[in-house]
């Protein structure tokens, strides 16, 4: 019987939406057990809110003024130890998990599952490749642990009303002195979440320009979205970089994405295929994006969209 441990993300003393999708990934290898282990500073809060994720039976907490950042190259080691007993260790494919797991999976000598999508059995899992264009089915050995990121747009977030028990762990592991945290830099924003956002509006070359895409920011608060934005208006510097959703972006899975001045192009597409209905706002009729559109409004965006929020 397989026992997984799952790597919880967390930032600022609450966890992310994607634990919760980890574990309902989890719970399709219908295990023994599903473990979280929060490695943290102080670990009491997230450990308190993951230890009411339904299927949890245990969390443990690696409490170390060393994990008070996520750096990968000191969790990675720690992660390793803990992994012993394991079948599975799993972690969420974000920026977090696919800068983690994979020093995981080099320090246990494991070849790494990325981005699984869907469990066939113990080791055997789905996984899209070529942008997302075709599914592949691999398996991992069976006679070693499997280290895997999961792909949180394909899971929905596991329930909660769970009450696992706490436990801190010891774990002697060497870390690492060649990497220490400097500081971090993020855009201040008040708008949700671009990752876990349930509406997000994306702009894209359409809109022209930096300035221009107020009106993008405006439509978005009205409707409380997060911003997103396709490449060719971050390449064009009309927004930040951690902006982008696409195949070398952000791959989000909200319940509403309204994609506006953005053509449908396939990178861009991979990164919202398992959103829940999707909006395009284009003045081109044959634009790509309104193949896969749910709705479609062809329109000059600068008429429409004020229109549109009045209309809210
Ligand atoms: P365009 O294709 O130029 O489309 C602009 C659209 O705006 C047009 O459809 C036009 O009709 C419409 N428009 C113009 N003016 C108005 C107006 N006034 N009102 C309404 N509509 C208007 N792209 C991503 O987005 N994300 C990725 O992660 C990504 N990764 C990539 C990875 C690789 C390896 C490669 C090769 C490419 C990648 N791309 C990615 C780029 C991708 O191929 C496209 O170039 C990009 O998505 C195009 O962005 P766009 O739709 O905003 O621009």
């Amino acid at each position: 019987m397989s026992k997984v441990l799952i790597v919880a993300e967390h930032l600022d003393g609450k966890l992310n939406a994607s634990t919760a999708k980890c574990v309902t990934a989890a719970k399709a290898l219908s295990p023994e057990s599903i473990d979280v282990v929060v490695l943290a500073a102080d670990p009491a809060a997230v450990a308190a809110e993951a230890a009411q994720l339904d299927g949890v039976a245990k969390v443990l907490t690696v409490s170390n003024p060393a994990n008070a950042q996520a750096i990968a190259q000191v969790l990675a080691p720690q992660v390793a130890k803990l992994s012993e007993g394991y079948s599975h260790v799993f972690g969420p494919s974000t920026t977090f998990g696919k800068d983690l797991m994979p020093c995981v999976a080099a320090l246990l000598d494991a070849p790494q599952v990325t981005d699984v999508m869907a469990v066939e059995s113990s080791h055997t899992f789905k996984r899209p490749i070529y942008a997302g264009n075709a599914i592949i089915t691999v398996e991992a050995p069976a006679d070693q642990v499997v280290v895997a990121t999961v792909r949180t747009a394909s899971w929905s977030e596991a329930g909660t009303g769970g009450s696992a028990a706490i436990e801190a762990a010891e774990v002697q592991a060497e870390l690492p002195t060649h990497t220490r945290f400097i500081g971090l830099a993020a855009g201040e924003s008040d708008r949700p979440d671009l990752q876990s956002a349930k509406r997000v509006v994306s702009g894209g070359r359409g809109v022209g320009s930096e300035e221009n895409f107020k009106i993008i920011y405006d439509f978005a608060d009205k409707i409380g979205a997060a911003v997103g934005a396709s490449r060719a208006a971050v390449d064009a510097g009309y927004v930040p970089n951690e902006m982008q959703v696409g195949q070398t972006g952000k791959i989000i899975a909200p319940e509403l994405y309204i994609a506006i001045g953005i053509s449908g192009a396939i990178q861009h597409l991979t990164g919202i295929k398992d959103a829940g209905t999707i909006v395009a706002i284009n003045k081109d009729a044959d634009s790509a994006i309104f193949e896969i559109a749910d709705y479609g409004l062809v329109g000059d965006l600068f008429k429409v969209l004020p229109e549109l929020g009045a209309a809210l």
